[in-house]
């Protein structure tokens, strides 16, 4: 018997379910699908792009040591994909197809299409979960619905993990040599975006956990929201294209913290919370596909005034807003494609609140520049700072960003990293708004607060 994998952004063979399940007593062949329109439509960055082909040859590799060959199928439209894998199977006499599930409306949509051909064809296909640590919609309240509260899904999510074991799915025997040739991913397509700061593959991204196991980890809780060090993981990229498994991640974190979830060393703890954070945005778009449709969860939201000014948004994208945090995180962005995630709240709700620009243009941007560019955790950040969100950040508390540069960033060596100019300034005068800021600070804050006032 032959079995497909359907390789998306799980580009693993360790702790991979649905890989390990398509692999128990069958033959299997690898697939993954190239869609570049479709990759465009949902603003995937170059830059992410490039990095996703060279973990994709990576995994050619790691699949290569286990007798799996990696087959790539090119696609205008995922419209195409269920009678394209229909044929594949077809033509390799494979009867059944293995994934993992992806959260959003179109990727959804795109599944459910593949599972009703392969039905009428008589197929079999196995969706499994396990791009979170549980099985997506399975946190529910008493009443059997999906939390919207942050904490109160947090609770449930740890009950569940202290007493459901981990279903983890590490060791893959490789598997006798099948007589159909890979296909050849030696040309990068996405070259010229490159970002040599990520080494890919998941062996990689492993090494950049161990190291941040050693040390950084403890002291993440004091660390990690300070942009001028690298106080945080930085395996946010690996992540999004699932070269790690975020069960991996959590357990040997556990594992340092002798499986306590409750108490124990206060930064593993932090840095736990953090991949609860990320659970919780993948489950709500699981659970609400609204926020995956350019929908705010919140509906009543939608009747706020957006502000339309070009020259606004052009300014924060640029980082020409005058105000020196927002500038020095808006040029990292467009140079390295990562922001702290201080600088992505910070900027985020400048845009939003300051600006009162809508949070849509600020998503759609980040994920066209993020190299860690995730649908959940991005529209989820975007929603919690624009207050469109579930379990927001209230509309009147609103961050100032000199405030948030003064303390977060305090002798300003963030900010002369990233704006030069500025950088003569003493450690006082540095965080100041400049005298060509496109916005007062103190009177768009009560801009913001009345146009979400107005729709109570
Ligand atoms: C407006 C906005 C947009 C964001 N867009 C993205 C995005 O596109 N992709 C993305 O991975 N993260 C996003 N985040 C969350 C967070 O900023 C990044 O995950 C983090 O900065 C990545 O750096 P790290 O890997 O060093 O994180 P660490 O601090 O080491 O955290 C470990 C992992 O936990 C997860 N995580 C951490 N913080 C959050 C969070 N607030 N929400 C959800 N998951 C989190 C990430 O997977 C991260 O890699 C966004 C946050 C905001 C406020």
């Amino acid at each position: 018997m032959r079995s497909l994998m359907w390789f998306r952004s799980d580009l693993r063979v360790h702790d991979n379910e649905a890989l390990y399940k398509a692999m128990q007593n069958q033959q299997v062949i690898a697939l993954f699908i190239l869609s570049h329109k479709e990759w465009e439509a949902h603003h995937d960055a170059k830059l992410k792009l490039a990095f996703m082909w060279r973990n994709l040859q990576a995994l050619q590799k790691k699949l290569a040591d286990k007798n799996v060959p990696l087959k790539v199928i090119s696609v205008d439209s995922w419209a195409e994909i269920p009678t394209r894998i229909q044929q594949l199977m077809e033509d390799h006499q494979i009867s059944s197809l293995y994934f993992n599930h992806e959260v959003g409306i179109d990727e959804i949509a795109r599944d459910r299409a593949v599972y009703r051909q392969l039905k009428k064809h008589h197929l079999d296909i196995y969706p499994c979960h396990d791009k979170t640590l549980v099985k997506l919609g399975s946190i529910l309240n008493g009443e059997n619905r999906p939390y919207k509260v942050f904490t109160a899904f947090k609770r449930r999510l740890i009950e569940v993990l202290q007493y459901q074991r981990f279903e983890n799915y590490f060791e893959i025997p490789a598997q006798n040599k099948i007589d159909i040739a890979s296909d050849d991913l030696s040309v990068n397509p996405y070259e010229t975006f490159d970002n040599p700061i990520y080494p890919a593959g998941e062996d990689s991204a492993f090494k950049i956990f161990q190291n941040f196991l050693k040390e950084d980890i403890f002291t993440y809780h004091t660390r990690r929201d300070l942009p001028a060090i690298e106080g945080t993981s930085r395996l946010s990229p690996y992540l999004a294209l699932g070269v790690i498994s975020v069960k991996t991640l959590l357990q040997e974190a556990l594992m340092l913290n002798e499986g306590d979830f409750h108490s124990g060393d206060e930064g593993v703890l932090t840095w736990m919370n953090e991949l609860y954070w990320r659970e919780f945005y993948y489950h709500i778009m699981w659970n609400f596909p609204q926020v995956s449709q350019n929908r705010a969860f919140q509906e009543k939201t939608e009747n706020i005034q957006w502000r339309e000014s070009e020259s606004d948004f052009e300014a924060w994208k640029n980082g020409e807003t005058g105000i020196p945090i927002v500038d020095a995180f808006m040029r990292q962005l467009k140079a390295t494609g990562w922001m702290h995630n201080r600088g992505r709240m910070i900027t985020a709700m400048f845009l939003t609140k300051n600006l009162l620009i809508d949070w849509r243009k600020g998503e759609a941007w980040f994920m066209q520049n993020l190299i860690d560019g995730d649908f959940a955790a991005n529209n989820g950040g975007w929603q919690w700072s624009a207050s469109t969100g579930t379990d927001a950040v209230p509309y009147f508390r609103i961050f100032n960003p000199v405030t948030q540069s003064e303390r977060f960033d305090p002798n300003g060596d963030f900010i002369r990293q990233w704006c030069p100019e500025l950088a003569h300034l003493d450690n006082k005068q540095i965080h100041k708004v400049q005298k060509h800021a496109i916005v007062d600070l103190k009177s768009s804050r009560l801009r913001a607060i009345e146009a979400f006032k107005s729709l109570s």
